[in-house]
């Protein structure tokens, strides 16, 4: 449930201004109005990649070559537009490097990413361009513009542009070994194949038929099961036999290893380097200066707080994990990683008599899609149609928000799997909308099955991804880049997205498009089930999520001399009830340390937003209108105008506390 925004991590945030109603199409504007996403030909990709750099240099000379008096409109709206030329072509190349039916052109558009990311790394150690925006005269901007700035100043100082010539020649250097490594990391997980072959159909028992039907032997009369996740999920949740639930997992946590181990190993030292270089102890240190958290102490204080209210009821749950694993191997002290989600199903079924294999017939993509849109509708008013353009694969479809007849962005969907696509599920950030001069245009890459059922699981991580999505979307209709959702901070973002997926858990939702093959709506008895099995296995996977938070800062807070394998499994252990597996090498496919290097945090803090944010909407009715309105004007429209923390306050009326998920977890 990534997000992929323009620039990775420490790259420059931007700020700048508009009223590009009144005035002439910049040439900017005239660029992006236009993008190639749908194109097949790597030669268009060179051509639009150059033409993007010449524009950004020449933005880029003329910013630096300004004198006399700084100004908001002369200085800091043109480095605004660069930046936001920079980061929506990043954006574009992100998308068509993600969903791209043809390698070369993959390789093209992650190839202008290198490019770009260099220039922007160039633009954020100008000296001539900070200061020019440091002299920008504060007193008469009206607050939004002044944050706005702020933030644009205090991200040119973490990238280091305050530093003597040779020290930001080298940061120079070791941003784009950065950007070089995470982009072979991420491609060695999407291109790597991994499978697993199994004898006979035979080795399926216990699987839904539908996904049997969909798993016939190849050529060699041998089944290969494939490690992406709508094979892989299933066949942990449902198969019978231990053996091949074991040889899926071993595969999957084998994903991308050992090719992606030295690429990490590289990436992690460079960061460290960089930092070191900024002044900064470590990259946790200095990654995390801009966000909520504010720095490396408080984000371990916050997860081990967190963890210590998880503990009780993640205990409870693993001793009925046990209790069943027992069943299956009397000796067993622990439960085995690749048991865990086929006994949760069990004890789903008989402690809460949910059957994971009946749910799903409830839900197919098709209904989910519609549902998601009414649910979108009745909240907040989005009315969601065909939008009539090119896309480079018949599966992709296209559509436009319209809020109250005015169009509000534009977005796609591609929904299923494909050989070289993305394996994970995201939202893609192809252009930033600005008031008046650009509309968004964002889209979803998830790895559905095309047809026939889905989980519920998967539902959730739908609407999820559809949270990232409108917050983009209704927030691209500010007068600068810089105050539009991919500029918020980082440590937010989820945030959004985690409070939609209590929608998928409400009956009074779910009945309205979830329905079987008759057309019968799913029973509310059924969803009353649900719930009362939802909570089963929460802490611990809390529990979980607060190991790989802990794992993705513990590669960051020190030197990379450090054993990739034992420093996982250490701090795996210290706070998942379910032991690592040696042999496994998970860190080779845990992609996020890529995108969010130290700050996979992000997760449980902004669940810990979202549980804060959704006890307004509990104390309404989940469905009020007004307290949906209320939420998009105060939190989702104004993007990054103001730190998180302030919009938040604005919609609760009182400051964000952790209280709401701590609770949550101790209480079921
Ligand atoms: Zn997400």
């Amino acid at each position: 449930m990534k997000l992929r925004t323009g620039l990775a991590a420490a790259a420059l945030l931007a700020a700048g201004s508009s009223q590009a109603s009144v005035e002439p199409k910049t040439a900017i504007d005239q660029f992006l109005a236009s993008n190639v996403v749908v194109s097949a030909k790597s030669q268009v990709i060179d051509k639009r990649c150059k033409a993007a750099l010449s524009l950004a240099g020449k933005s880029r000379a003329a910013i630096e070559k300004r004198t006399g008096k700084a100004s908001l409109k002369g200085d800091f709206v043109p480095f605004d537009d660069l930046s936001n030329l920079l980061d929506s072509t990043v954006g574009e190349m992100s998308t068509i490097a993600a969903v791209s039916p043809v390698k070369e052109v993959r390789d093209a558009a992650q190839d202008c990413i290198s490019k770009v990311s260099d220039l922007s790394t160039k633009i954020s150690l100008s000296r001539p361009i900070y200061d020019r925006l440091a002299a920008i005269p504060k007193d008469s901007l009206p607050p939004p513009a002044e944050h706005a700035v702020d933030r644009t100043l205090l991200q040119f100082r973490l990238s280091g542009v305050d530093k003597d010539e040779a020290t930001r020649q080298k940061v120079e250097a070791l941003q784009k070994d950065i950007t070089d490594t995470g982009l072979a990391f991420e491609r060695t997980i999407a291109e790597k194949p991994s499978e697993i072959v199994l004898d006979s159909a035979d080795a399926l028992e216990g699987l839904p038929q539908d996904y049997i039907d969909a798993h016939k032997p190849g050529a060699d009369g041998k089944l290969h099961i494939s490690t992406n996740y709508p094979d892989a999920l299933p066949l942990l949740k449902f198969a019978k036999r231990a053996d091949v639930r074991k040889a899926m997992y071993m595969a999957f946590q084998n994903r991308a290893w050992p090719d992606n181990e030295d690429v990490l190993k590289k990436m992690l030292a460079k960061r460290y380097e960089l930092a070191q270089v900024l002044g900064y102890p470590n990259f946790a240190e200095l990654i995390t200066a801009d966000k909520m958290i504010g720095n490396a102490a408080h984000l371990k204080q916050f997860l081990d707080e967190v963890n210590q209210a998880a503990n009780p009821a993640a205990e409870r749950d693993q001793a009925l994990l046990l209790a069943e694993e027992k069943k299956i191997d009397p000796a067993a002290t622990s439960v085995n990683a690749w048991d865990s989600s086929y006994l949760s199903n069990i004890i789903q079924k008989e402690k809460f008599d949910v059957d994971g294999s009946v749910l799903r017939q409830y839900f197919t993509y098709e209904k989910a899609r519609a549902g998601i849109f009414q649910l979108l509708h009745d909240l907040f008013g989005a009315d969601i149609r065909p939008w009539k353009t090119a896309v480079w694969d018949p599966s992709v479809t296209a559509w436009e928000l319209y809020d109250h007849g005015r169009l509000i962005g534009q977005f796609y969907l591609d929904m299923s799997p494909r050989k070289g696509k993305f394996t994970h599920a995201e939202t893609s950030m192809v252009r930033t909308g600005m008031s008046g001069r650009q509309l968004p245009i964002g889209l979803l890459i998830c790895n559905f099955p095309a047809e026939g059922p889905m989980e519920h699981s998967d539902v959730t991580t739908f609407l999820h991804e559809f949270g990232h999505l409108i917050h983009f979307l209704y927030s691209g209709h500010q007068d600068y880049a810089a105050q539009s959702m991919p500029k918020v901070q980082w440590d937010f973002v989820e945030a959004p997205s985690q409070m939609l997926e209590e929608w998928t858990w409400d009956y009074d939702t779910l009945r309205r498009f979830a329905t079987n093959a008759e057309g019968q709506p799913i029973p509310e008895a059924l969803v009353a089930k649900m719930n009362a099995g939802r909570h089963f296995g929460e802490a611990g996977s809390w529990k979980r999520q607060i190991a790989f938070s802990a794992i993705s800062l513990a590669y960051h807070d020190r030197p990379a001399d450090f054993d990739l394998t034992q420093l996982w499994k250490s701090e795996f252990n210290r706070y998942s009830l379910t032991p690592y597996v040696e042999g496994t090498h998970p860190y080779a496919s845990f992609g996020h340390l890529n995108g969010y290097s130290s700050i996979y945090y992000t997760y449980v803090w902004s669940k810990a937003i979202a549980l804060d944010l959704f006890t307004r909407f509990k104390s309404t009715g989940i469905r009020d209108p007004k307290t949906a309105m209320a939420y998009r004007t105060r939190v989702l429209d104004p993007g990054a105008v103001s730190d998180a923390g302030d919009l938040i306050k604005d919609f609760l009326g009182r400051d964000f506390s952790a209280d709401a998920l701590k609770s949550e977890l101790q209480a079921k």
